[in-house]
């Protein structure tokens, strides 16, 4: 199976040039050519990405166009197939029509040549950067990668790519059957542990940066306005520093978000069951109220599922969501008496059959757990 690895990149201050450089080439191609295609459906002609790619190869020669060839050819060539993508899947009707990129909005990345990436020690070579400094906890093999791209956060280099690895081959516990419960003032209760995972948003260090940050933003909104002249926003020193910070701050919680998503994830998959049920949510439909959705949004349960599903098949354990409609919150754990006029109030679950009670999301993780079992 393929696994994506990410490692961080230490670039030189000449070689964070020249990838910034690679990103503006490789953003100035894609609009080149969708230009070209534009233009081509114009005159009523449906464009042919290998002709479009041999004007590019003629532009390149051009005088006022040879700072093209300071950047992998690549990294172009790759983003002109990209386009080409964009465009399949419009015909097809899955996409929408390709729009230019804009500096602004643009995903700091470009595509890195496959065949010229090399580790060694904690250098790695990429074609037309150089000899990069890279830091990991990877033992990254010696094999082909796959879709290797530059990226930039806006603070921090990366280098992502696919390699082929077998599937763990680890003992599983043939008695284990995890059940788990996501919820909002928790974020997951697992079937098997003892304690809830906690909500990484009601720490002290992320509701701390939470109020930074929106301190920030009403200082940022109050000097929009002091500074709009007619229907213009006009964008002062103070404005551009501000945005910084915040941009800053964004990365921050979402990176310490991120990494306890990671870290519980892999704590459950440590546990080494033999199955993983989840409820399937309807986490769009849960989205739409907007009590929860900043909660829900702030929780990362897409990205929780996400890892869950990978992590489990990277390690042979079979991962099932169960559909939404299964009464996992109604059903005694005990007994399996289905209790039909549980509120949401209701935080303790009772049962008026066996008279057990218990933890209502404990309850329900449980009886996910048990999903399917005699
Ligand atoms: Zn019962």
């Amino acid at each position: 199976m393929k696994k994506s690895i990410r490692i961080r990149l230490l670039p030189t201050q000449e070689q964070e040039l020249l990838m910034l450089k690679s990103i503006g080439c490789s953003r100035f191609t894609y609009n080149w050519a969708l230009n070209k295609c534009n233009e081509l459906y114009q005159q009523g002609i449906k464009y042919n990405m290998s002709d479009v790619r041999k004007e590019f190869t003629q532009l390149k020669k051009q005088d006022d166009f040879k700072w093209l060839n300071e950047v992998s050819n690549t990294t172009m060539v790759e983003s002109m197939r990209s386009l080409d993508k964009a465009f399949k899947s419009f015909f097809k009707k899955i996409g929408k029509y390709p729009k230019f990129k804009s500096k602004r909005k643009l995903r700091q990345s470009f595509y890195v040549r496959y065949d010229r990436l090399h580790f060694k020690n904690n250098i790695c070579n990429i074609e037309k950067i150089g000899k990069v400094k890279f830091k990991t906890n990877y033992k990254i093999p010696n094999c082909k990668y796959s879709n290797p791209y530059c990226s930039f956060d806006g603070k921090y280099w990366y280098l992502s790519f696919g390699v082929e690895v077998e599937e763990n081959q680890t003992t599983l516990n043939k008695n284990l059957s995890i059940g788990i419960d996501l919820g909002i003032s928790n974020l997951a209760i697992v079937n098997c542990l003892d304690k809830p995972i906690k909500n990484i948003n009601k720490t002290k260090r992320v509701k701390r940066l939470n109020k930074r940050l929106k301190r920030l933003q009403r200082q940022i909104s109050r000097k929009y306005e002091a500074n709009k002249q007619g229907n213009k926003f006009v964008k002062t020193n103070n404005i551009i520093k501000l945005e910084k910070q915040i941009k800053s701050l964004h990365r921050k919680l979402s990176n310490i978000r991120l990494n306890h998503t990671h870290q519980t994830t892999n704590k459950i998959i440590k546990l080494y069951p033999y199955r993983i049920v989840m409820e399937d949510l309807n986490i769009s439909g849960m989205m739409k109220n907007k009590y929860l959705s900043k909660a829900i949004q702030e929780q990362c349960f897409y990205e929780f599922i996400r890892q869950m599903k990978y992590k489990c098949e990277f390690n042979g354990i079979e991962f099932i969501q169960v559909d939404r409609f299964y009464p996992s919150s109604k059903t005694c754990s005990c007994c399996g008496q289905i209790k039909s006029d549980l509120k949401l109030k209701d935080r303790i679950y009772v049962c008026d059959n066996c008279g057990f009670e218990i933890d209502r999301d404990k309850n329900a993780s449980i009886n996910l757990g048990n999903y399917g079992l005699v």
